[in-house]
């Protein structure tokens, strides 16, 4: 998040830092006077993402083919996949990741 979206604080007008990232909402504190104030986001329905091992990356679910989804040895959904960029079939754990 670039530090221009990130307002003065509503108190004192000091300086806010970003000091939690959660699925739903970013948490702020300001540096002079510890106010805190969360932003609950707009989006907050969390992205599922997939790991690509050939090409070392995560992709949305959305992006890929799903071919087959089942219960991993630890209960975790594991999905096989087509991947979009190098259209091999992977197999990965998914992730939630922030929009
Ligand atoms: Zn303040
Ligand atoms: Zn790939």
């Amino acid at each position: 998040m670039p530090p221009t979206d990130i307002h003065p604080c509503p108190k004192c007008g000091g300086k806010m830092i970003e000091t939690i990232e959660e699925i739903d909402h970013d948490r702020f504190t300001c540096l002079v006077c510890r106010y805190t104030w969360a932003r609950f986001l707009k989006s907050a329905r969390p992205v599922i993402k997939v790991y690509c091992s050939k090409c070392v990356e995560w992709f949305s679910e959305e992006t890929v083919r799903v071919e087959n989804i089942e219960e991993g040895f630890d209960g975790a959904d594991v999905l096989t996949f087509h991947c979009p960029r190098c259209a091999s079939i992977q197999r990965s754990n998914r992730i939630t990741a922030k929009r």
